[in-house]
């Protein structure tokens, strides 16, 4: 077994689309990136990658690359497990929270875990999703950003 945890942040600003976890959140803002920015598929990859010691998202998908311009992020992921299943993993389990003061994002997370799964090709049951304010407090709390963590656990090769 291996674990792996991924940590991302993405301004919010006027004029974009706020995309997470494939889901497309009715706001009046939207993340700022180089891809869709989605930000809480983002930190899933890099937990992914990690618990593989695989490098980072940053490597994989460099943002000064015109082929990841305005990508969907949820197709980076199916990369990224293809890129683990070739190397003979299995995701036991993905564990994530968004933290964003608003829009309120409980209505939307079962969608955006069964993206993930999707992307992944494994049950919507080993994918969770949660979603938390900062109370008001720091960058997230202010509206000038959000954040995502996640943790994951591979099986696999050693088993
Ligand atoms: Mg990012």
């Amino acid at each position: 077994m291996r674990i792996g945890q991924g940590y991302d942040v993405h301004r919010l600003v006027d004029g974009r689309d706020l995309v997470l976890g494939g889901v497309k959140v009715p706001c009046e803002k939207g993340l700022l990136g180089h891809s869709d920015a989605d930000v809480l598929v983002h930190a899933v990859m890099d937990a992914l990658l990690g618990a593989a010691a695989l490098g980072d998202i940053g490597q994989h998908f460099p943002d000064t690359d015109p082929a990841y311009r305005g990508i969907s992020s949820i197709a980076l992921l199916k990369k990224v497990g293809k890129l683990l299943e070739g190397q003979g993993y299995r995701i036991e389990n993905i564990d994530a929270t968004v933290i964003a003061q608003r829009p309120k994002l409980a209505p939307y997370r079962p969608r955006m875990a069964e993206n993930i799964a999707e992307a992944l090709r494994i049950p919507a049951a080993r994918v969770s999703i949660k979603a938390t304010t900062e109370e008001g407090l720091g960058f997230t709390g202010s509206g000038e950003g959000i954040a995502a963590q996640a943790v994951v656990l591979l099986a696999g090769q050693q088993g």
